[in-house]
């Protein structure tokens, strides 16, 4: 297996893996979205709230609000010694006091942790008029996607095969295919049409080019004929700012190590072997 990064920074990873399987690459997909584990506010402590959006519907959108997670320093609550009770170990606690007229955002939630602030400033809680208010405590707790999308810590994350684009000899250079490719894949080579340097990952497999070079006349058979590689897939992952990107793809690498290694245990069990 081979894997290439295109880009990595905080917030965005693109990189291509080679020799692996549809099955291992939508496993390290599925890690990623649901098993990487977050901060996201669980309860909330009303004590004033004369805005428009009932009790509940402002704990629900304080709950997607995404919130920096140094995983080294919060346990899940149910492996907490305070046995789900709520203590600093398992919690980040927040306060928001805010009075109208004023838009609400992310920043007017006050984190007692200053490492576990909102992911973003500017987040729109709400709009209060002139003397509406809320008073509130929040509290957030470690879990993962797979509990409920408010703990995903990607926003995006997919893959696709990589692209194949095979010119035949039958292309004449008429250029329909150029036109309609929606990702300015192809350009215009000598007599017949090319695909432009480094441009080949980014075609989307739509085969808009097929059609239109079928269109133009050409006959049964397209001159351009797109395929995929089925042991190579293009992936872009994006957090959505509680943690580094680079976070994200090793902690669901580990996911998929420890299942891995937890599966041969209770093999190594059934078949007797490694229990000398
Ligand atoms: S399949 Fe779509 S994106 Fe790819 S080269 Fe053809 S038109 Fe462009
Ligand atoms: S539409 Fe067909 S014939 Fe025309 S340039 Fe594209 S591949 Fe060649
Ligand atoms: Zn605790």
């Amino acid at each position: 297996m081979e894997i290439a990064f295109s880009r990595l920074d905080e917030r965005v990873a693109k990189f291509t893996i080679t020799g692996v399987s549809t099955s291992f690459a939508n496993m390290l997909r599925r890690a990623m979205i649901s098993e990487v584990p977050t901060l996201a506010i669980e309860d909330v402590r009303i004590y004033d709230n004369t805005s428009v959006l009932f009790d509940e519907m402002l704990a629900h959108r304080l709950g997607l609000i995404p919130l920096r997670t140094d995983l080294k320093r919060y346990v899940p609550r149910g492996e907490c010694a305070c046995e789900g009770v709520g203590c600093p170990v398992c919690t980040a606690t927040y306060t928001l006091s805010v009075e109208g007229p004023k838009t609400v955002y992310s920043s007017d939630l006050i984190p007692q942790d200053p490492d576990a602030p909102p992911a973003e400033e500017k987040i729109p809680i709400i709009d209060l008029a002139k003397e509406q208010k809320i008073v509130l405590e929040a509290y957030a707790i470690v879990s993962t996607g797979k509990e409920h999308a408010k703990w995903q810590a990607t926003t995006a994350c997919g893959y696709k095969n990589y692209p194949k684009i095979a010119i035949s000899e039958q292309c004449d250079g008429c250029g329909m295919c150029i036109d309609e490719c929606p990702r300015g894949v192809l350009e215009a080579g000598q007599g017949n049409v090319r695909v432009i340097e480094g441009r080949q990952e980014l075609c989307s497999l739509c085969k808009l080019c097929e059609r239109a070079c079928l269109a133009g006349g050409i006959g049964t058979e397209p001159a351009i004929s797109i395929g995929f590689d089925a042991e190579i897939f293009i992936f872009v992952v994006e957090s959505d700012g509680s943690m580094p990107v680079r976070e994200i793809i090793e902690r669901a690498l580990q996911y998929i190590q420890r299942s891995s290694d937890d599966l041969v245990d209770v093999m190594n069990e059934i078949t007797g072997e490694g229990t000398e």
